[in-house]
């Protein structure tokens, strides 16, 4: 059915231009929230519950009281370490109304495919210019698979280039449905050995690798690995991904993301504590060995997306 629903409804929390990664050409990217994954790595916690979330920066706060006036369920308070008392917050989101800073903010916002499109619309010369177009990413795009489907259809209609960074974790009837509107899909492949997935990433990988090689017969795929050291940082699970990599359809290309720290504060943000504590980052020549691997195995490997 190509008629598109622009009334679907779905959540995101951002919308990213002038993107150089995540496909080709410069891309916007619409940012979905809510994961089914949890990984201990996320550079994007916000994106993990599907619900909108309050966020709170301290540095811009002036202390000046007005939101604990308005909270109904008394979850502010300058003697809580994080402000918001979590437990208490129920995300109505009254007290980022009469903030006058802004240091309150709640994180997603529900949008239709018409309303994002109009959005979208605004680079559509810079798409035609550049050969880019639209990467749908998250949190995960086919955590929310009718929005997905119609925001993707729409952006066809417009004959804009189409791309999604996924985890691979939904169902088979949602790969179906979604990826003969997708150009190009970003998938992850964390880790092959499922005790290492599950424990990292709160889920096991066997419907994902199922999904990775299905979606790979329906559209092109770059395989993309976070690098994160304890995890997946040895030689063994690298080649484990490029094996498995090797049976998808058509995959020529993988692209290593190495841990970074970039999302620690947000984890604060939020009042939630890092995963990740202080582990330190990769050194350059580790990267590089495990990037020998993968060219040694046929493959074109990219240091970054
Ligand atoms: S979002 Fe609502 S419940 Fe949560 S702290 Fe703000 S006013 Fe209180
Ligand atoms: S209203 Fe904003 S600036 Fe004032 S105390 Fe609350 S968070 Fe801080």
């Amino acid at each position: 059915m190509n008629r598109v629903e622009y009334d679907t409804e779905g959540v995101l929390f951002n919308i990213q231009r002038y993107s150089l990664h995540d496909g080709p050409g410069i891309r916007t990217i619409p940012f979905f929230k809510g994961c089914p994954l949890a990984c201990k790595w996320c550079s994007n916690p916000e994106s993990q519950r599907p619900q909108p979330e309050l966020i709170y920066k301290k540095n811009d706060c002036i202390r000046c009281g007005k939101c604990i006036e308005v909270c109904p369920q008394n979850a502010l308070s300058p003697d809580n370490p994080y402000f918001v008392d979590r437990e208490r917050c129920v995300q109505c989101g009254e007290c980022t109304k009469v903030c006058p800073t802004q240091a309150l903010e709640m994180k997603g916002k529900r949008m239709t495919v018409n309303e994002v499109i109009r959005e979208l619309q605004k680079e559509e010369n810079l798409f035609r210019r550049s050969g880019g177009g639209v990467t749908l990413s998250g949190g995960e795009p086919l955590a929310q698979p009718e929005f997905a489907r119609e925001l993707l259809k729409a952006c066809k209609a417009k004959g804009w280039h189409t791309a999604i960074e996924t985890t691979g974790f939904t169902t088979k009837e949602v790969v179906e449905d979604v990826f003969p509107w997708i150009d190009l899909a970003l998938t992850d492949i964390k880790a092959i050995n499922p005790t290492v997935h599950e424990q990292n990433t709160g889920v096991n990988n066997s419907r994902i690798l199922e999904n990775l090689l299905r979606i790979s017969f329906i559209t092109k795929v770059i395989v993309r690995i976070p690098l994160v050291p304890g995890v997946n940082d040895n030689e063994e699970e690298i080649r484990s991904i490029a094996e498995f990599a090797k049976l998808m359809s058509g995959v020529d290309t993988i692209h290593l993301l190495p841990y970074h720290t970039f999302g620690e504060n947000k984890y604060t943000l939020l009042g939630r504590i890092y995963p990740m504590g202080d582990t330190p980052s990769l050194a350059e020549n580790k990267i590089e060995k495990l990037k020998k691997i993968i060219e040694s195995m046929g493959f074109h490997c990219h240091i970054g997306g």
